[in-house]
């Protein structure tokens, strides 16, 4: 070893090598597409080794990967995904929401695990060539887009707890309508107390595959008792923290008589959601009027990011101060909460005549048209011209 450091080839989109399926598949009608079941014709895929680097990507056919049974991912979950949408907008483009957030984000998840970081640039890159490739199969309706899942997992096939050698990261894409396709349903949740989503110290704010199959069984739980998510808690002190795999916004009118926009704090116990920044800072740059979004208060308006338990929630309610809660991810952008179980109690939550409160409406109608390109914002990012 002479202790020279050797920079390995980092992820290069230049080097791209496409091929277009054989075997194109005809697009679902965008009425009966279910979020996550369909799949477009091609993926990306790009492999990594610890000697060579990041090889050079593929696009290619959409299909099975074929991994030895020893590979590490089977057995010591190395394993990570990001979740972004492609927007087919009424001027022809096609775009991307934030892009760089998840990129960002993704890194930060691989380093947590010892897999292999990647210039978020070069996959963004990647990116838009495979939705531009693909864009036959974003449907352009209101409420429709493409569901994008970059995933990277460890490949070194070898029983035993240690980095991996290999790895791969693929994206497929996924047309997906509206979360929901009949109006605003809103959601009742149960307080879990006999289980915890993460913990100080944890990996609950990375999006790393092994922090989500232990959230189905108390889900399931919840599910016996009628509700359709949990909200999780942590502590003695019952801080409420995340909503099934959401962020959490609760709105209340606090002690000086003003509304409050509440989400607790990142910390390492919570997800930083792309959505959840992007509700904090439409609502902070409305509170401080650089902009005005319709819908959002025109006074007495703040927005914390600061810790609440549910005690507190409980008193708040039982004052008729308690205003509204949703939760906050890509998928369904915002989703109103109407109901909480807690500890043998229904706390009924307001939710507004649509389904929303005021506040998650006016935050949706402003995401969806910067998303879309209605509203022109450097949070919308162009991957090119649909070409079909
Ligand atoms: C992905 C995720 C979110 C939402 O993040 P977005 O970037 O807004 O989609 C929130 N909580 C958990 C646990 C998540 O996995």
């Amino acid at each position: 070893m002479t202790g020279e450091v050797i920079s390995l080839p980092d992820l290069d989109a230049s080097l791209v090598k496409i091929t277009n399926s054989a075997t194109p598949k005809t697009p679902l009608p965008p009425s009966k597409l279910v979020f996550g079941k369909t799949f477009t014709d091609h993926m990306l895929t790009v492999d990594w080794n610890s000697n060579t680097g990041w090889a050079e990507p593929k696009i290619e056919t959409y299909g099975p990967l074929s991994l030895d049974p020893s590979s590490v991912v089977f057995h010591y979950a190395f394993c990570l995904f990001e979740g972004m949408k492609a927007y087919r907008c009424e001027d022809g483009t096609i775009r991307l929401f934030r892009p760089d957030m998840n990129m960002h984000r993704m890194n930060r998840t691989a380093a947590r695990i010892a897999l292999p970081t990647f210039d978020g640039e070069q996959l963004t890159e990647l990116i838009k060539k495979l939705v531009l490739l693909d864009s036959r199969w974003i449907p352009g309706e209101p409420g429709y887009s493409l569901y994008i899942r970059p995933t990277l997992i460890g490949t070194q096939s070898a029983l035993g707890v240690h980095p991996s050698s290999d790895a791969k990261l693929f994206v497929i894409c996924s047309p997906v309508g509206p979360y929901y396709a009949t109006g605003f349903k809103p959601v009742s949740l149960q307080a879990t107390t006999k289980y915890v989503r993460a913990s100080r110290g944890g990996t609950g704010s990375y999006k790393l595959g092994a922090n989500y199959s232990p959230g189905v069984m108390p889900q399931l739980e919840a599910a016996k008792q009628g509700y359709a998510q949990n909200l999780w808690l942590h502590g003695p002190e019952h801080y409420l923290t995340e909503v099934g795999t959401m962020n959490l916004f609760v709105v209340i009118e606090n002690e000086k008589g003003q509304t409050e926009l509440i989400t607790p704090p990142l910390e390492d116990l919570i997800l930083p959601g792309v959505t959840r920044d992007s509700v904090l800072t439409i609502c902070r740059e409305h509170a401080a009027g650089q902009v005005q979004v319709e819908g959002l208060p025109s006074s007495d308006f703040v927005v914390s990011e600061k810790h609440m338990t549910m005690p507190q929630l409980v008193e708040y309610q039982k004052q008729g101060k308690l205003k509204e809660v949703f939760g906050s991810g890509t998928a369904a952008i915002v989703s109103a909460v109407n109901n909480i179980g807690y500890e043998g109690t229904d706390i009924p939550v307001p939710v507004g005549p649509s389904g929303l409160g005021n506040i998650a409406q006016a935050v949706l109608d402003r995401i969806q048209a910067i998303q879309t390109g209605k509203i022109d914002h450097p949070w919308s990012v162009i991957a090119g011209k649909a070409t079909n």
